[in-house]
């Protein structure tokens, strides 16, 4: 399983401006390439350049321009020369297909944000200085870049990126990973309701809710469990035994009762009971759920349990959310 990191680099003023000109000249290396393959795809040979021929011309263009090109990655270079054969050859594909796909464009400095280098150790070195209490990822010809490492990286580094945002710099990690192995399936599923007025006292409580959620989910994802966060409209309201919804089913914060059917319970139990009723009526209708590996990667545990709790529920009293989670995932 390959898992990717995204960490914010903390470079000096100096380190920042190295890493301007990271971009800069492996920008201009891109547009070089490019424009020799404009230049032979319009010769009346049509003559095709592929990566290897670019990549060959690398030695002597180092060589040529030590201060610039001679400066950086020698694989960090290929890495870019391949993004360009991607271009290329997505743009021959389509005209292959009937499309009528636009040139290979060259590219402003601006739009050119990220350069790759392919293994660890090769250009690269995440965690440079391992007798440091902090960490550190050293580039060729920018330095050791200090890494605001948020997480531990588990498994083998495969890839490092560094990828400019705006005016902020990341480092982006690929990790080849065991699987987890997966505790045993108990069988079981657990709801939980999470309510503003006992868990969190303070205006914070919508931040140590992520806080909380992210110790979970990381809890869960080691274990091979699945958590998942739920819409928790009318969790509070609905009987569970008979299912009439209303409010007047919870006449006190800690009482419910049923106004149909007289069902009398703890009201935090039944907040429970119909948020797993929730997850697990979502969980079973949707197999893409499912079939999906535990954690998706690329949306972040915040992000997703954002995206799935309305933005109106950070006001006090509607503030309440609820996450189910089930241990019985398999
Ligand atoms: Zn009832």
């Amino acid at each position: 399983m390959i898992r990717a990191y995204k960490f914010l680099l903390r470079p000096t003023v100096g380190q920042a401006i190295a890493l301007g000109e990271m971009l800069r000249d492996h920008c201009s290396l891109y547009n070089g390439a490019l424009q020799e393959r404009r230049d032979a795809y319009r010769h009346p040979s049509k003559t095709s350049i592929k990566y290897g021929m670019q990549s060959e011309q690398l030695k002597d263009i180092r060589t040529f321009d030590p201060e610039r090109q001679g400066r950086w990655s020698f694989s960090s270079q290929q890495a870019t020369l391949r993004r360009l054969d991607k271009a290329f050859a997505a743009f021959f594909r389509r005209i292959k297909a009937g499309d009528k796909p636009g040139y290979p464009r060259f590219r402003g400095v601006n739009w050119f944000d990220t350069v790759d280098f392919p293994r660890d150790g090769d250009g690269c070195r995440l965690d440079s200085t391992p007798h440091d209490h902090v960490t550190r990822v050293r580039l060729q010809g920018v330095g050791h870049v200090r890494v605001n490492q948020h997480r531990a990286v588990l498994g083998t580094v495969k890839t490092v990126s560094v990828k400019r945002e705006g005016r902020k710099w990341f480092v982006v990690i690929t990790a080849e990973q065991p699987l987890p192995e997966p505790l045993p399936a108990t069988g079981s599923d657990i709801g939980i309701d999470l309510g503003i007025a006992s868990f969190l006292t303070d205006s914070n409580g919508t931040h140590s809710w992520g806080v909380f959620l992210t110790i979970l989910n990381a809890k869960a994802e080691s274990a091979g469990w699945e958590v998942m966060a739920v819409d928790p409209r009318n969790t509070s309201r609905r009987c569970p035994a008979c299912g009439h919804t209303a409010k007047e089913n919870r006449p006190t914060q800690e009482k419910f009762h049923c106004v149909d059917c007289g069902h009398q319970a703890h009201a935090d139990e039944v907040g429970a009971r119909n948020v797993l009723r929730t997850g697990l009526v979502r969980r079973n209708a949707n197999t893409a759920w499912r079939e999906a590996p535990p954690l998706r990667a690329g949306r972040s545990h915040e992000e997703r349990f954002h995206a799935e709790t309305p933005r109106s529920r950070t006001g006090q009293h509607r503030a309440r959310a609820r996450a189910a989670w089930n241990v019985a995932w398999a």
